[in-house]
């Protein structure tokens, strides 16, 4: 059978932890060819070698750069398409949650540090690779928006600005370029247990972090927490051929947990 992603190119941010890690490894296992970004060098060779291990015929490009970063952004979208000559799929996905206080208290330099990653970087990323999938006549964008891009969330001035500013991102640039063959789409994933929520959660309570998740997700339908893979699962979809009609969306993934709001 075919793969899904046999001779594609897949472009992910933040792919050395969590959702970016994970949606690497999914669409590597689908016959992907991979350029991943990350700040952390460290981190993108723990991803390599993961992929490694279940795709070994994978063609891999790790690229260390800062998303909010228009230089590096650029640079990281060339150096992409000099290796692969195209790029299919970019999961525009890394950021922060930043620290969490009440909106007088929250800092300017904290909120300008948040929306500089979480929502310039993926506006540099979409600039950049949207030249390239303009060309192509075809491709697909899963930008990472959250629960907090489509609800208040309290105490998260810049992250919930800056999810915000991705699903306006997302419905605004699906307009202009469905006719060239792109699609464009945002993820809003409710709490999915990465390194970024345990660190928000011990935040809360550095000894009892583990217990403050337990009550963190009761109201949650499903109680639980989302699993990074089941993420990965989504956005392979998400950056399929099999999703190109799925365009200026906001797709949930939060255990129904949205049916609050
Ligand atoms: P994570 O901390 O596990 O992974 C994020 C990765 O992004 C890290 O490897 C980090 O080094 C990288 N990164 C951070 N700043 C960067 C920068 N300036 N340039 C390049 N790379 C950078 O977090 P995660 O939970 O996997 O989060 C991924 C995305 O999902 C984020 O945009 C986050 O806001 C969003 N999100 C996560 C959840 C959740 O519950 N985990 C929920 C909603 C949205």
């Amino acid at each position: 059978m075919q793969n899904r992603f046999d001779d594609q190119v897949v472009l992910i941010t933040g792919a050395g932890s969590g959702l970016g890690q994970a949606a690497a490894i999914q669409v590597a296992k689908e016959g992907a060819s991979l350029s991943l970004v990350d700040l952390n060098q460290e981190a993108l060779d723990e991803t390599k070698a993961k992929i490694q291990e279940v795709a070994p015929s994978a063609e891999v490009l790790v690229i260390k750069a800062d998303v909010s970063n228009e230089d590096e952004v650029k640079k990281y979208v060339n150096q992409t398409v000099e290796t692969f000559k195209q790029i299919d799929g970019f999961f525009n996905n890394a950021g922060i949650e930043g620290k969490q206080n009440l909106t007088q208290d929250y800092g300017s330099d904290e909120f300008e540090k948040v929306v500089n990653i979480n929502l310039n970087g993926v506006f540099y990323g979409m600039k950049y690779v949207l030249e390239v999938m303009k060309t192509q006549g075809t491709g697909s964008i899963v930008n990472t928006a959250s629960v907090g891009g489509i609800r208040g969330v309290g105490n998260q001035s810049g992250y919930a600005a800056s999810k915000h500013g991705v699903v306006g991102l997302t419905k605004n640039s699906g307009i202009e370029y469905g006719q060239y063959g792109v699609s464009i789409k945002a993820i809003a994933p409710g709490a999915i247990m990465t390194p970024m929520v345990e660190g928000s959660l011990k935040q809360i309570d550095p000894d009892n972090w583990e217990k403050i998740g337990e009550q963190f997700v009761e109201p949650n339908p499903m109680k639980r927490f989302g699993k990074p893979e089941e993420v990965g699962y989504l956005v392979a979809f998400l950056l399929s051929n099999q999703a190109n009609f799925i365009n200026a969306s906001v797709i949930p993934i939060d255990g129904g947990q949205s049916y609050q709001y």
